[in-house]
């Protein structure tokens, strides 16, 4: 075991850590944490500290910590079989095994799942099918995407442009030019506070409708989101918000894809957002929940309207040149597999209902009524507290002023990990689906207290 002194030492000096800021953390102005161990909802750092993670690492240890069936396919799979590749034609009895079990779940009108490691990687693949599909269509021009401010889509160069957040696009020469943003179905930011949701869902209607006219149909191929927006701040939309949206998709013929890489596989209480809401998505990315984050793996779900298209094309064309080497690694599969079995086995999408509701019940008495809370929202096992400088006359908090953050961290002095959302006056939760209700009483109090502290 090596002394804490020497690995905060190679830490700092070797490890560049993702969304961190690299300069403090350098010098040491911001902490480290070497987390150890894990079971259900709990966590263990390496100093002993035991916390209740009501975010599920980055909403996705959706089972929860410490799965031995999980454990168990994965080492019987890295001893059986490692690794082989998934190009022309080759599968292990893992890969193709979950590709049923996927299949067999998805919404309607779905057709193949092709597997990727990471969301990142799952939305880049489904811009390429989108692309190759309207190529093959005789249609070279339609190919913008269409996405939401305060979407996530990940960070890769494309993916990175289609996420709606200033802090992924700024210095990065972000977003490239084939993606365009429209409004987000956020109803407690309008600008209108007259407007009601109705009125508020058709702005945004007449914002899309003004987008596609401004750009040309012709040229927009898709149109991106999440079902509850995730990382933009856990905002579920106003009702008949994708009603709406997918009637306008439909009358200029636009793909849509539903990213389902934080919502599929049951975090809104359906087995994925696309059943919730009613949408009918040509593409769907899967990724976090498909493993619950055991082994990296993705993937994107293609609807029947785009596959009869990429046969069409490789008849023409031979193979599809879009690979990777990793594309349904047999452990990712392998834990695919446990996974999706200890979900029904333990009927955890059912719990996300129940505890999940409770969950949001309990914050919004506990919450609601404070001077500096604007808002408590959620759906299923997701949930958000947002904070306000003032109620009534609806005085934002600047990013700067760093209110989730400071709460953050005074709910995990009490035990528990919730998420300062990236916007800074937001804090968010997404615990597994494993929580009890003796548990979600717990976070509801101690975030109580925490809020209390600061504000
Ligand atoms: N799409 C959504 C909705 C996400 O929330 C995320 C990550 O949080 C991604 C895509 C990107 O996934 P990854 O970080 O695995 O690349």
């Amino acid at each position: 075991m090596l002394k804490n002194d020497q690995l905060d030492q190679w830490d700092r000096d070797n490890f560049f850590h993702p969304s961190t800021h690299l300069a403090q953390f350098a010098r040491g102005e911001a902490p480290n944490r070497v987390i150890t161990g894990g079971t259900n909802c709990h966590i263990e750092d390496r100093d002993g500290n035991k916390l209740l993670d009501a975010f599920a690492g980055l909403y996705c240890v959706n089972v929860g910590y410490g799965r031995q069936d999980i454990a168990d396919a994965i080492a019987e799979q890295a001893k059986e079989l490692a690794y082989y590749h998934a190009y022309v034609g080759h599968g292990t009895e893992a890969s193709i095994t979950l590709s049923k079990m996927i299949m067999d779940r998805a919404p309607k009108n779905m057709s193949k799942v092709y597997f990727g490691l990471s969301g990142s990687d799952a939305n880049e693949t489904n811009v390429k099918l989108i692309w190759y599909y309207n190529n093959i269509l005789g249609r070279p021009e339609k190919k913008k995407i269409i996405s939401r401010w305060r979407g996530y889509h990940g960070s890769g160069l494309m993916t990175g442009s289609l996420t709606g957040l200033e802090l992924f696009h700024k210095k990065f020469d972000l977003p490239l030019a084939q993606v365009v943003h429209t409004e987000a179905p956020y109803y407690f930011r309008r600008d209108d506070l007259d407007q009601t949701e109705e009125q508020f869902v058709q702005h945004c209607v007449d914002e899309l409708e003004a987008l596609i006219e401004r750009e040309g149909a012709d040229t927009i191929a898709a149109f991106i989101g999440e079902p509850v927006l995730g990382t933009g701040g856990i905002v579920p939309p106003p009702a008949g918000y994708w009603q709406a949206i997918q009637a306008v998709l439909k009358k200029h013929d636009i793909l849509l894809v539903a990213d389902e890489v934080v919502t599929g596989f049951g975090r809104l209480g359906t087995m994925f957002g696309s059943d919730h809401y009613g949408l009918e998505p040509d593409l769907i990315t899967i990724a976090k929940g498909l493993t619950s984050a055991y082994a990296p793996l993705s993937g994107s779900i293609v609807g029947d309207k785009m596959w009869k298209v990429l046969e069409q094309g490789t008849d023409e064309n031979g193979p599809i040149g879009h690979g990777w080497t990793y594309s349904a690694h047999p452990i990712g599969a392998a834990a695919g597999v446990a996974n999706l079995k200890l979900l029904d086995e333990l009927d955890l999408i059912a719990n996300n209902r129940t505890v999940g509701g409770y969950l949001n019940k309990t914050m919004t008495e506990a919450l609601g009524d404070h001077a500096n809370v604007g808002e408590v929202r959620g759906e299923g096992m997701l949930c958000a507290v947002e904070f306000v400088k003032d109620k009534d006359s609806r005085t934002f908090f600047d990013a700067s002023d760093k209110v989730g953050p400071q709460i953050a961290a005074a709910l995990a002095s009490e035990g528990i990990i919730g998420r300062a959302m990236p916007q800074g006056d937001i804090l968010g939760f997404a615990p597994p689906f494993c929580l009890t209700q003796s548990e979600a009483d717990e976070v509801v109090s101690k975030t109580a207290k925490a809020v209390k502290s600061v504000l």
